[in-house]
């Protein structure tokens, strides 16, 4: 029988007694922040935030200019459950634009991509089951898999050419279907979190194709994960074209969120979208993921919905929010061109990389990789199989600094397996 608990002094349930404790990102940039307080020359590149050349975070001005113009009595008041209906629109616009998916939407807010997530985990998947993901993966997702008493299996992202792998996709999603009937598929595309790699036409072709034939064997949905859409290279939204043809054979969700494209990672403002041409199973679609949202956080931000429904939803506010990415987005593809450049020329072995946050080079030993590039003050994450980069917050200059200590640290001998990702 399993022991109530497993600490005789604690009350709490046995799986949660022995929870890990900092999010490992966070204590390696706690120790670079230490060791620049104390005088020390580092290079921190590990944080998910976009900042500044001169190491401010970057935000977007008129995100405050209009949240000081949000009435006082309304975003003090309750948002409803859903999200504001305006909001709600903004954001299926957003994503979608001119395509016929627009009109076939349904959306509820979420706080941030994370609370999305969520909410597609414990609606597409019931206790047991397993999401599929590409092995590099963003580390939530399994917590919030775990948390829900779900689980994550993976397939080889890359071919051995570096291409994404359709067909280890295909493969791992129609064992998935055999075992478990159903399947929800999470693609973090454009710029993934950690490799930077965007899907491409012929990508999405076998994506589409796979998640077809495994419509045939059950219930499928796509998650795609849309954090870091706006930093894209210039054909990053051609992934909706390729999502019209799953029609309704596949559920098409779309986790989106304010924190990475307005710079507004605190406001906890996002989004699950989910997408259906039959407005009754539209309508059981909202009253399902609403329903979550009831039994998890209520409802979101209200001062966070109602900005960003005003930005959007205002064409001169629009304009304004776009010129004032559209700063950042240069400032960070003026990073992501050096990197290129002194990465290839130094023969370091990476994914196609045209934009985003984050980039990681493939190394087997990425713990001694990553600790010898800390012992020379330069801090970046090691995932399994690689180290991340994160280019967001380091400046063009230290571009060519990030590649050198990683260039000394790759030819040291291995000391180490990697960590979980
Ligand atoms: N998805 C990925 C891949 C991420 O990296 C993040 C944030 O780092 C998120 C989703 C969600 O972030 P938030 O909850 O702040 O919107």
């Amino acid at each position: 029988m399993t022991p109530r608990v497993t600490h005789p002094s604690s009350s709490l349930i046995p799986e949660a007694s022995d929870r890990p404790g900092d999010d490992p990102i966070f204590a390696l940039n706690a120790e670079a922040r230490q060791r620049a307080a104390a005088g020390e020359s580092v290079i921190n590149a590990t944080l998910g935030a976009l900042m500044e050349d001169d190491g401010t975070l970057a935000i977007m001005p008129v995100v405050a200019e209009v949240q000081a113009q949000i009435p006082v009595g309304q975003a003090a008041s309750y948002a409803p459950i859903a999200g504001d209906p305006p909001y709600l629109a903004a954001v299926v616009r957003d994503i979608f634009g001119d395509s016929p998916l627009t009109e076939q939407a349904v959306a509820v807010a979420t706080p941030g991509g994370s609370g999305a997530v969520h909410n597609a985990i414990v609606n597409f998947l019931e206790p047991g089951d397993a999401l599929l993901t590409t092995d590099f993966y963003w580390g939530p997702y399994s917590i919030m898999a775990d948390h829900t008493r779900r689980r994550v299996e993976t397939f080889e992202m890359f071919s051995d050419s570096g291409r994404f792998n359709g067909p280890a996709f295909a493969a791992a999603l129609d064992a998935l279907m055999e075992t478990q009937g159903r399947a929800l598929v999470i693609l973090n595309t454009p710029c993934h979190n950690p490799t930077g790699y965007t899907l491409d036409d012929e990508d999405w072709d076998a994506v589409v194709e796979a998640l077809l034939a495994a419509s045939k064997k059950g219930a499928v949905a796509l998650l795609v994960d849309h954090a870091y859409a706006k930093f894209g290279g210039a054909t990053s939204d051609t992934w909706v074209r390729h999502v019209e043809g799953l029609g309704d054979a596949v559920t098409l969700l779309v986790a989106w969120t304010v924190s990475k494209s307005f710079a507004q990672y605190g406001a906890r403002v996002g989004a699950l979208v989910a997408v259906h041409s039959d407005p009754v199973e539209r309508s059981r679609l909202e009253n399902a993921l609403s329903y979550s949202c009831r039994g998890t956080w209520s409802n979101c931000n209200h001062l966070g919905l109602l900005t960003i429904a005003k930005i959007l939803s205002t064409p001169e506010l629009s304009a304004r929010i776009d010129a004032e990415r559209e700063r950042l987005r240069t400032m960070l593809a003026r990073r992501v061109e050096v990197f290129n450049e002194h990465a290839s020329r130094a023969g370091l072995r990476y994914p196609r990389y045209e934009g985003g946050f984050f980039v990681t080079v493939f190394t087997e030993d990425s713990v001694g990789v990553a600790s010898r590039m800390r012992d020379a003050g330069v801090f970046v994450v090691p995932v399994e199989g690689a180290v991340r980069l994160a280019l967001c917050s380091t400046t063009a200059e230290q571009v060519p600094l990030v590649v050198a200590a990683l260039e000394v640290a790759l030819g040291a001998p291995a000391a180490s397996e990697g960590t979980s990702r």
